[in-house]
């Protein structure tokens, strides 16, 4: 089709020229002897405008039009659009297709429901706030390709139906047609396979890989999901570190024109759970958590004395804010992370308040004290009880303050390394033992004595990077020696018979030559959300589920017809 120019290159250099432009009217304004048409293509959004007595067909929104016309200068500017000096004055109009009124204002602002919004999402994604999210992906994946290929690495594909081999979360599976009662898994990630790509000799491989984890949904997750998956040999953890904060800092110029400086800060998951609560601490704002063990190691008061961690926050500025309901649901959160409840202390008029303060002895109150820094009007909020309980329950009341204060300030960036995982995690509820990262990951050399006497003390060469509060991605220096792959998987429960069933060949292959191999992926979604500045994991995805796991559009998933069950050998049983 004929079309002179994209929307948004028109500018006073065109003036007089005559243009053919394409698009959809996103607005139309009759003032008597002038109609104004907004028309919106990909590039943005020009005025059209059409005096009385040209003859053109009746355009509602959303209409797809030709215009002929030229390029003239604006009255008064429109300092909101780029194209905001000029106006093209219509000399035809040409109807291309009408439109049915839309279920939602194609603009950025909408109060449309996410769930009709994620049934028109065709409409939706109409809308420019949708368009830039996804400029932004594209840019991304732009500069992915550019770095990884100036930097030697390979893009190579992986499997989608694999074998299954649960890594963490739920797999989805597949049953296959030709082998009734057996089944693919999708993927979670390409993990063994790109290892296996390194015992192949690539040494450095990359792929924008889908996954698929079948687990409950949150804000920023998705069934599935895209990753940034890569893949490197005989680079030690600093040089491989180094290498991707270079490929992050091109994305953030590349995306939003954002200088990162490096080299990225370093902080072990120790440190991070220490002061922030949380292995992916949000740094841009303070309000860290206190330990105050020591204060209380011998106090009277049986449930501080017993409590294998005691650690607190100050919140300034809010003690006169704090009121019952606050305190429950402060309570209630606690709750939620499996304690038993919290302690609110006060300072109003210059002393301590609360009604733990009659439990604790002077000498305690003291140590409080100096321990924390408490001015009038703030409130301390303190947690004892198990580790795994106190400091995550204070990282998200942190979290939430920081937000409530207004603590973060907007366009500002903060990113780091948090290092040195546990290698192993013991469950909360059932007491087992896990692998925090995935079982293919290399402890410490330093800590391998413990595997035999306390595997949880056992660290790892594991790193994520975070951004914001959120963890962009994350991975490990791999275990490149057949013995100790077997032992973890030995600490992880699995029988020779389990292992050889479930990982048999990978175990094979470290035998063949496996080089030393580190490697890491990157969350897509993720990194496109934290860009595009928004915080729902779904703007940044075209087609994405809601938090039902149900796409509102397609209706997927859905139930299929009997003949297709009995193809695949499968029962329903209700
Ligand atoms: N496969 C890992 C993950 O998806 C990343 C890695 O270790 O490379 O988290």
């Amino acid at each position: 089709m004929e079309r002179s120019h994209y929307n948004s290159e028109l500018s006073l250099a065109n003036l007089n020229q005559k243009v053919t432009l394409l698009g959809w009217v996103s607005k139309r304004r009759n003032l008597g002897s002038l109609l104004f048409i907004d028309l919106r293509d990909r590039s943005g959004i020009v005025q059209v405008v059409v005096n009385d007595g040209v003859e053109i067909p009746d355009v509602r929104n959303e209409y797809v039009i030709q215009v002929k016309g030229v390029v003239a200068a604006r009255g008064v500017a429109n300092p909101k659009l780029k194209t905001g000096e000029i106006e093209v004055v219509a000399e035809q109009i040409i109807l291309l297709n009408s439109a049915k009124t839309t279920p939602l204002i194609i603009a950025d602002e909408t109060d449309a429901l996410e769930e009709t919004r994620l049934k028109y999402r065709y409409l939706d994604l109409r809308r420019p706030v949708m368009q830039k999210y996804f400029d932004i992906r594209d840019t991304i994946k732009m500069t992915v390709h550019s770095f990884m290929h100036q930097n030697h690495f390979i893009e190579i594909e992986t499997p989608m139906l694999c074998a299954s081999s649960p890594e963490g979360a739920k797999e989805y599976l597949v049953p296959s047609r030709v082998h009734p009662g057996s089944f693919y898994a999708l993927p979670q990630s390409p993990q063994m396979f790109k290892q296996l790509l390194m015992v192949a000799g690539f040494e450095r491989y990359y792929q924008i890989a889908r996954c698929f984890r079948d687990e409950d949904l949150r804000a920023d997750r998705q069934p599935d999901f895209t990753q940034i998956d890569i893949e490197t040999s005989f680079l030690d953890q600093n040089q491989f570190l180094s290498l991707m904060e270079n490929l992050v800092q091109q994305i953030f110029k590349n995306t939003i024109n954002y200088d990162v400086p490096l080299p990225l800060r370093q902080m072990t998951y120790h440190e991070a759970m220490e002061r922030f609560g949380s292995d992916k601490p949000d740094t841009r704002f303070g309000l860290e958590l206190n330990n105050l063990k020591a204060v209380f190691a011998s106090s009277g008061f049986a449930a501080f004395a017993a409590a294998e961690a005691i650690r607190a926050i100050v919140v300034p500025g809010v003690a006169d804010i704090t009121t019952r309901k606050v305190i429950d649901e402060l309570n209630l959160e606690a709750k939620k992370f499996g304690l038993g409840g919290l302690t609110v202390i006060k300072k109003e008029n210059g002393v301590l308040t609360g009604s733990i303060l009659k439990m604790l002895s002077e000498a305690e109150i003291k140590g409080l004290e100096d321990v924390l820094t408490v001015n009038n009007n703030d409130i301390i909020i303190l947690a004892a009880g198990a580790d795994n309980r106190v400091t995550p329950l204070l990282g998200a009341i942190r979290i939430k303050y920081g937000r409530q204060l207004g603590l973060v300030k907007e366009g500002t960036y903060d990113l780091l390394w948090v290092i040195d995982f546990p290698m192993f995690e013991r469950d909360v509820e059932t007491g087992e033992i896990h692998a925090s990262h995935h079982p293919f990951t290399r402890p410490r050399d330093e800590d391998l004595p413990y595997l035999d006497t306390d595997p949880t003390k056992v660290l790892s060469y594991a790193y994520d990077i975070v951004i914001n509060g959120y963890e962009a991605g994350g991975g490990t220096m791999r275990i490149y020696n057949q013995d100790v792959q077997r032992k973890i998987f030995e600490i992880l429960g699995l029988s020779p018979e389990d292992i050889n069933k479930k990982f048999g060949y990978f175990v094979d292959a470290l035998q063949y030559g496996t080089p030393p191999h580190a490697g890491m992926a990157f969350g897509l979604d993720r990194l496109a959300m934290i860009l595009g500045g928004t915080d729902n994991i779904r703007d940044v995805i075209a087609f994405p589920k809601n938090l039902a796991a149900v796409d509102p559009m397609t209706n997927a998933p859905t139930p299929v017809t009997d003949k297709q069950l009995e193809e695949l050998g499968i029962k329903i049983v209700e």
